[in-house]
């Protein structure tokens, strides 16, 4: 017996896979489970996602396994408009549908469909290895039904379509992201054929809602390496289609023997440094989208050479328009990868300068509870090919991160509050909100950042008060 017969052997002998089987036969009807699920047991990552192939009615199907479950155990919803049927049980979700044919025109990602048989099915599927199928009925249970070498393909560690890849990815073009998406998760080469026929195919991605995109392009950004997504999408061009602003990092251009460092080659390696430390997919959007600005920002220089200044404002500035676009939320999240490409500089010009307190202090209070992936994402961005500075850079880090532990341990800054409010100059004073209520708290802060004064409420108050005195104001109690 050879592994994969026990892998599926061992995985199959599941009762739910049973029970289903057994409907399927009660209802005389062949049933497989087919793609993600049996590509995953081969790959000895099981999933709880369970999709059935019934040759009929697939709701038919989910309606005797929900009742077979009894009532409490198991809910059902049908979705008619489609022809399937889900039925959420204890820790399983599974999924029916008829086994169908399809047929497309030109300008839509809807098919026309018609009842068809489980290889009529298996050709609709993107890629070979989610093509594969093993019966549940008690003929043949358990039997692999692999027409297109789905399990060879996994041992190539190869992503390939079923049928002329033009054809799949012209009928259906989110397909091509979907090939690149498991190319990354799987760690797997896009066939020779498959990826040229993504390079043919790449402009009819436009069909393809942002919606859809955007979460494709999420899943690549939460797997183990997405920078080998984002290679992959701008070696076959889909790249300067679905994100333009990401492509146009790309190239070196030269001037009188100067050539600047290729970006998004830079953001790519930096992309990869912040993945290996953190899950977190937004601290990696904003790595992502660190340089965003530079491409509007290159000058030449006689004198210095090549320059991006002020390419973190300029990024910051396009974020809103890239997460809309994105159709991304513009809410927290948004305001967070702003933050991060606007402030992406800031350690790095501290460790440049003398490192002074104050500097150290108004890093940290307009970074707040980011700061800490603000550094990681510095850290990351350290990627020179010249050791010395390198090293010279990482040792000056580690003297700024070391500082803001000092600093943040005397001073609180992290989530600064002022400590005289605004209501309370105002009723002090008998001000109305007005700019000299803003001026008093501004010089205040300003105070606690420069080290002038401690960041506590006594000094503070007493600042305030002479503060006050020197714009001409007397407390009216
Ligand atoms: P995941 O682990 O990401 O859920 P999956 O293979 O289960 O992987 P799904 O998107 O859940 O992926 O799709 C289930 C199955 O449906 C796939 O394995 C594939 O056979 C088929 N499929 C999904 N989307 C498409 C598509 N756009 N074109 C063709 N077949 C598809
Ligand atoms: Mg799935």
């Amino acid at each position: 017996m050879d592994i994969n017969r026990e892998l599926i052997e061992k995985e199959m002998s599941r009762p739910i896979l049973h029970l289903v089987g057994e409907v399927a036969d009660a209802l005389h009807r062949e049933c497989y489970v087919v793609g993600g699920f049996v590509r995953d047991i081969i790959l000895q990552k099981p999933s709880d996602d369970l999709d059935f192939v019934t040759v009929g009615s697939g709701i038919e199907v989910a309606q005797a396994v929900a009742a077979k479950l009894g009532k409490g155990k198991a809910t059902l919803a049908v979705f008619k408009t489609y022809g399937t049927a889900q039925v959420k049980t204890k820790g399983w979700e599974l999924e029916f549908v008829g086994a169908r044919k399809e047929s497309y025109q030109r300008n839509s990602r809807n098919p026309i469909v018609e009842d068809g048989s489980l290889h009529d099915d298996q050709c609709r599927r993107d890629f070979t290895i989610n093509a594969m199928a093993i019966s549940v009925n008690k003929d043949n249970y358990g039997t692999l039904l692999d027409p297109f070498d789905g399990l060879g393909d996994i041992e190539r560690q190869l992503i390939r379509t079923p049928l002329d890849p033009d054809i799949t990815f012209s009928d259906d073009p989110l397909r091509m992201l979907r090939a690149i998406r498991f190319a990354t998760r799987l760690g797997f080469n896009i066939y020779p054929d498959t990826m040229e026929a993504i390079q043919r195919n790449a402009e009819r991605i436009h069909i393809i809602t942002r919606e859809r995109i955007a979460e494709e392009l999420m899943k690549i950004m939460r797997t183990d390496h997405p920078s080998r997504g984002f290679m992959l999408l701008s070696e076959c061009g889909l790249l300067q289609h679905i994100f333009p602003e990401l492509a146009a990092l790309q190239g070196v251009e030269t001037m009188n023997g100067r050539s600047h460092k290729d970006n998004f080659l830079h953001t790519m390696q930096v992309l990869d440094n912040v993945a290996a430390e953190s899950d977190n997919e937004w601290l990696r959007w904003a790595t992502l989208l660190h340089d965003i600005g530079k491409p509007a920002c290159k000058r030449w220089d006689d004198k210095t050479g090549w320059t991006f200044h002020n390419h973190n404002f300029v990024g910051a500035k396009m974020i809103p328009r890239i997460f809309s676009k994105m159709r991304f939320p513009l809410n927290e999240h948004m305001k967070y990868v702003k933050k991060l490409v606007e402030l992406h500089m800031r350690p790095i010009a501290l460790v440049e300068d003398i490192v002074t307190d104050s500097a150290v202090r108004r890093l940290l209070f307009d970074a707040g509870d980011d700061i800490d992936d603000l550094m990681l994402l510095c850290n990351a961005d350290i990627t020179s090919k010249n050791e010395a500075k390198v090293k010279r850079f990482r040792d000056n880090y580690q003297l700024v991160k070391q500082k803001l532990i000092d600093i943040e341990e005397k001073d609180k800054l992290r989530n600064f509050q002022p400590p005289v409010r605004g209501e309370e100059i105002m009723e002090l004073f008998g001000l109305p909100p007005s700019r000299p209520v803003g001026e008093i708290k501004d010089a205040i802060k300003d105070a606690i950042l420069d080290g002038e004064i401690k960041n506590e409420r006594e000094e503070a108050y007493q600042y305030m008060l002479k503060k006050a005195k020197e714009l001409g104001y007397t407390p009216v109690k």
